[in-house]
């Protein structure tokens, strides 16, 4: 058989390479029986224990995950407890128990099932997700009352299986990290799943929405999963196998020499120090945050509070997490992005009018000068926050100086307000911009002298810039970071920042690869906000030259006229310094025009 290649989303990444074992996630089988009318107290007797047993089962299993993996994951179980010790649930079973004169399990589906519907038919994504927290409490009860045992088990194949799910819920995820399980496939699911969050944190390479991959899978053959790039490939063939499996050791050498270096400071040879920083979307990613030697996150996109539920969070909401997220970064500074909505993000609870053209509509900045009642309660929840941490607030998208100028007076009036009724903050709370609108570039000057600092948001700066929109493929191979319309535009906007004495970083992901790292320190960034993954090698890239070694390269940059001719001379700058990070990527030639039609 040839190697089939199955493309999904890498939601935990890393390789493995193993055997395949497809685990039938098997829902428990229930029959309606008719109990005799003496006996139905003991079926809601039954009924009780079973809740109790399965309440016993998960908070084993929370306290399992909080000593292994961190408290914040075991949390995850929260909404496991929630629905079983839902009073609700045990009524209404019970009364179905007597009312129709039939067995507690036929009973306990009969009221989940209308749950688990309404969870299959909402359009949002995470409420959808969360149908499996439902069937997982359902299944976990029906087991125990059938005196059957979990779920997913790996058994005789410890250390060596990759395991094929159509789905996996949150507990199957902590079974199989216990059965020490080398990497996990899934057909549906995507990065917010629990299983997807829990994955990243017990560091088990994991793709998810491989969709119809489990009938192809033949149970102990080897398979070879990429969860850094989303890929299964099944059958792999032998050059193929050894491809990967160089890979691997490659990774792991280098991961575990530039883990080394996650302790120490950004700093080049003669001493110019750039902030090293993370790009998080989920307070739970802070652990890895600190792992990879983060000096701060950069970019906290908020949107994960709003995204996939029905209604808005409130400003207690807010607060709690931006409070738990300056306390456990702190000293270290944490910046806040307020809501950076529309475009292609969209939530249930702010209904937003069809619009022909969402990138260049009601988004961001322009959503919350419009929707008050959405940003003053932002605002306020970080400003509280600040008085526990280091917290940074910075506005997406602003288009020029009036548009921030509007922002500021909200947050002044916000501040006063807080004054007023004796709540404490960070007077001193620094306010930024982000740069990632052509017109914010190019006015970056006036921008520059009404914020304490600017942070460069390339995925949206290219797509403007370059007008090239960012999610689609048809234009992709247009979508080029190192344009010298780009690069320009970078000069300018660190020249102004400069100018005026205030920082400038780049959270975009033009900052997180490290193709860049050079050319960015080059340009005169004082910090660079990545995925906590690349941040080791971005600090190995810095640490190894010096400022005018890295100015120089960017320098000789600006004489290129295409984008193809920027990457040529920049690969091969770096592939002469750093041969074992470079030399495997395709050296685009000046002739060729890739994705050219
Ligand atoms: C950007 O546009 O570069 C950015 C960091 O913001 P987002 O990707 O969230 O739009
Ligand atoms: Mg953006």
């Amino acid at each position: 058989m040839s190697a089939q290649v199955f493309r999904g989303i890498g939601v935990s990444p890393g390789i493995a390479v193993g055997k395949a074992l497809v685990v039938e996630v098997r829902r428990p089988r229930i029959k309606r029986e008719r109990v005799d009318p003496a006996r139905l107290p003991l079926e809601i007797s039954r009924l009780r224990q079973a809740l109790e047993a399965s309440r016993r089962q998960i908070l084993e299993i929370q306290e399992r995950i909080a000593t292994e993996v961190g408290p914040q994951y075991a949390r995850i179980f929260d909404a496991h407890l929630l629905i079983l010790e839902d009073r609700w649930l045990v009524e209404e079973a019970s009364a179905i128990i007597q009312a129709q004169g039939v067995n507690a399990e036929y009973a306990l589906q009969e009221v989940l099932e209308p749950v688990r519907q309404a969870f299959s038919r909402v359009e949002d994504g995470y409420l959808r997700e969360r149908r499996t927290d439902v069937d997982d409490v359902g299944d976990r009860v029906l087991r125990n009352l059938l005196g059957q045992r979990g779920s997913v088990h790996v058994e005789g194949m410890r250390g060596e299986a990759i395991v094929f799910a159509h789905d996996l819920s949150p507990s199957d995820t902590a079974q199989l990290h216990r059965d020490a399980v080398l990497g996990l496939v899934t057909e549906t699911g995507g990065r917010t799943s629990h299983s997807a969050i829990m994955a990243r944190s017990l560091e088990i390479p994991a793709v998810v929405g491989a969709e119809e991959i489990c009938a192809h899978v033949v149970n102990h053959e080897t398979v070879i999963l990429d969860g850094t790039e989303g890929l299964v490939i099944l059958a792999p063939d032998r050059e193929t196998l050894a491809r990967y499996h160089a890979r691997k050791q490659q990774l792991e050498y280098v991961g575990r020499a530039l883990d080394k270096l996650g302790a120490l400071p950004a700093e080049t040879q003669d001493g110019y120090r750039v902030r090293v920083t993370a790009n998080i979307e989920f307070p739970e990613e802070l652990p890895a945050v600190q792992a990879h030697g983060a000096e701060g996150v950069g970019l906290y996109r908020t949107e994960f509070l709003y995204l996939n539920r029905p209604d808005l969070p409130g400003e207690e909401e807010h607060f709690a997490v931006y409070r738990a997220v300056a306390a456990e970064m702190h000293p270290r500074p944490t910046v806040i992005r307020t809501l950076d909505f529309g475009g292609d993000k969209l939530a249930s609870a702010i209904q937003l009018a069809a619009e022909e053209n969402p990138s260049l509509g009601l988004r961001a900045i322009r959503l919350c000068l419009h929707r008050p009642d959405i940003f003053r309660p932002q605002l306020r929840a970080i400003l509280r926050a600040s008085a526990f941490g280091a917290l940074r607030i910075m506005y997406p998208m602003i288009s020029g100086v009036a548009e921030l100028r509007a922002a500021n007076a909200i947050l002044e009036d916000v501040k006063a307000e807080l004054r007023r009724q004796g709540i404490a903050f960070d007077p001193a709370i620094q306010v930024g911009a982000m740069i990632e609108t052509p017109s914010a570039a190019v006015t970056a000057d006036l921008l520059a002298r009404e914020v304490d600092f600017f942070s460069v948001g390339t995925n949206d700066l290219i797509q403007y810039s370059l007008a090239i929109d960012r999610i689609n493929e048809q234009v992709a191979y247009l979508y080029e970071p190192l344009h010298p319309a780009v690069l320009r535009m970078l000069r300018g906007v660190v020249s102004a920042a400069h100018n005026e004495g205030i920082w400038i970083s780049m959270c975009g992901e033009m900052a997180s690869d490290p193709l860049h790292g050079l050319l960015l320190v080059g340009l005169g960034f004082d910090e660079l906000s990545m995925t906590p993954g690349a941040i080791p090698l971005m600090k190995r890239i810095i640490r190894s030259v010096t400022y005018g070694q890295a100015a120089e390269v960017a320098q000789r940059l600006f004489g290129c006229a295409t984008a193809q001719e920027v990457e040529r001379l920049l690969l091969l700058e770096m592939r002469a310094r750093f041969p074992e990070y470079f030399a495997g990527d395709a050296l685009p030639g000046a002739e060729k025009r890739p994705g050219f039609p």
